[in-house]
């Protein structure tokens, strides 16, 4: 994958998704591409590819690269980094067959057979992170700055990598490379001194005390922490298959967005439609714009948003802002809801609208799993916590981010606040650890929100103070390269 950082090398079958086809001769259309791909590429300028692998006897692939590598993001194999074994898978200083056993999953690391957590008077108490995103960067901070004593930490996530989202419509503007707004969460865990399971959650048993992983291992705990965020809701445009990205899980919309870019530049026609009209939404339809029209000025972008979910939350002023960006930047907004179609989205008002691809940033979904987790949720499925962010039905549960509701307040899902909370849910987990009286966290009564417009200008929405300027996309690219440097920087953290 051209942008993958930290030298990994993408699957044989993710390259020939990303290959150009055959019979592309142009050499216009060849140059176009080329420059598509030099431009998002997430490289640095002229560092070269990984060596091919060594041919073997017979034509058979020796050596490392032999081993087809899946993408980070689908990476389920459990990591557990001090090991020899995967140390040695890294340095490649093994032999293959040793190589081959070492990379195979792992069986469930539970310290029992049916994976609950046995108890003792010296036993160290197992805290598990599920979620490696915005919330619990600064627990894992803490823990790398000051020990917790007496327990055993785990992160349990999708990804190894987690993306600042803040800058991912720069990204999409072609303003960012990936490996700038993406976090390694290894060289965190391991300064945290806890282990790494690449996994996805898909149960919680809150009786027995076990999270069920999507590698098939089960594993016990004494204490948790929830933060996977939501998942986007795309319940009325599944129909789109292939031409559907979900801004959610991030790696993915990522791979799948340049993909779609590097096929594009060998077309002529381009629709691309972008619904929900949140920030998210608005901004990545500008950033869209942006990458698009650097290669195809008659490309034609789309915004769908019900009225009443276009910027709601923004003072009026910051909305007609936007509104008029949208204009000025020949954007096509829509007030309608959306639905799925083979070509495209029927709206509410009747009107069809052709789309080659269509970006869902429809906000925020439940996971599933909780639903059957006998932790008390609310109506739409979002874990019930208090202002201290523990569980209102258990109190060994705390969550924090995208996947909760607060039953004392109402408080937006955003990354301000699964950033804000991270520090007292660190310091409530060392809180619950040792016995002592925990923190709330209580938000501040205005938000201050930097919407990106895709060409290093922002609009500064605070309240009913709305700005718009270079200025503002300075001050915020100062804040999230500040954000992502925290957490990648090794003087910082090392
Ligand atoms: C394009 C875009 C732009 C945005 N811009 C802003 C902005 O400018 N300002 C702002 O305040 N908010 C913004 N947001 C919202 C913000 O990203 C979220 O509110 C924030 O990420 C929530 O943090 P979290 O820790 O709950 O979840 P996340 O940061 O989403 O982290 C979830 C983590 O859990 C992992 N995970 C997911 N599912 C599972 C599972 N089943 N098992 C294990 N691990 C799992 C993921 O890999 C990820 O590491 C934006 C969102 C998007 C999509």
């Amino acid at each position: 994958m051209d942008w993958l950082p930290c030298g990994q090398r993408q699957s044989p079958r993710s390259q020939g998704s990303r290959q150009a086809p055959r019979s592309v001769r142009h050499p216009a259309a060849r140059r176009t591409q080329q420059a598509w791909r030099s431009h998002h590429s997430g490289r640095v300028s002229g560092q070269s590819l990984p060596p091919p692998a060594k041919q073997g006897r017979g034509g058979v692939t020796r050596g490392p690269a032999a081993l087809p590598r899946p993408p980070y993001w689908k990476d389920s194999r459990p990591v557990v980094p001090w090991t020899r074994s995967q140390q040695e898978c890294e340095t490649g200083s093994i032999s293959d067959e040793f190589l081959r056993n070492a990379c195979k999953v792992r069986p469930a690391i539970t310290t029992s057979p049916n994976g609950h957590r046995t108890t003792g008077p010296n036993m160290k108490k197992r805290v598990i992170l599920a979620g490696g995103g915005h919330a619990h960067l600064a627990v894992l901070a803490d823990w790398a700055a000051r020990p917790l004593d007496n327990t055993e930490r785990w992160l349990v996530t999708s990804s190894r990598h987690t993306a600042y989202s803040g800058m991912l419509p720069g990204w999409l503007a072609g303003v960012y490379r990936a490996n700038e707004l993406l976090i390694d969460l290894k060289p965190l865990v391991e300064k945290a001194g806890a282990r790494l399971v690449i996994s996805d959650v898909v149960g919680l048993d809150v009786v027995a005390k076990t999270l069920s992983l999507s590698s098939g291992d089960e594993i016990g705990f004494d204490l948790l922490s929830l933060a996977t965020g939501g998942e986007t809701d795309i319940s009325n445009l599944a129909t789109l298959r292939d031409r559907l990205l979900p801004v959610r899980p991030v790696g993915t919309f990522m791979e799948r967005w340049s993909t779609f870019m590097e096929r594009t530049v060998l077309t002529n026609t381009v629709g691309i439609a972008v619904a929900g009209g949140g920030a998210a939404g608005v901004e990545l339809a500008l950033g869209a714009e942006t990458a698009i029209r650097r290669f195809f000025r008659n490309a034609r972008v789309s915004l769908v948003t019900p009225r009443e979910g276009f910027l709601s939350g923004h003072a009026p002023q910051a909305r007609t802002r936007a509104l008029d960006e949208l204009a000025k930047r020949k954007i096509d907004l829509h007030f309608a809801q959306a639905a799925g179609t083979e070509g495209g989205l029927l709206l509410s008002n009747g009107h069809f609208l052709p789309a080659d691809c269509v970006i869902a940033a429809t906000g925020s979904r439940a996971p599933r799993w909780l639903a059957r987790s006998g932790l008390a949720c609310n109506e739409n499925g979002f874990v019930a916590v208090g202002a201290d962010m523990r569980s209102s039905s258990h109190d060994f549960v705390l969550a924090a981010g995208d996947i909760i509701d607060r039953i004392d307040r109402n408080l937006e899902r955003s990354g301000v606040h699964a950033v804000k909370a991270g520090p007292v849910l660190a310091a409530n987990l060392r809180a619950v650890v040792g016995g002592t009286e925990l923190r709330q966290y209580q938000p501040r009564r205005r938000t201050l929100y930097l919407l990106a417009l895709g060409d290093k200008r922002a609009i500064l929405s605070w309240g009913r103070i709305v700005a718009i300027g270079n200025w503002v996309w300075r001050i915020k690219d100062w804040i999230d390269r500040s954000f992502v440097g925290r957490y990648t920087d090794p003087v910082r953290h090392g």
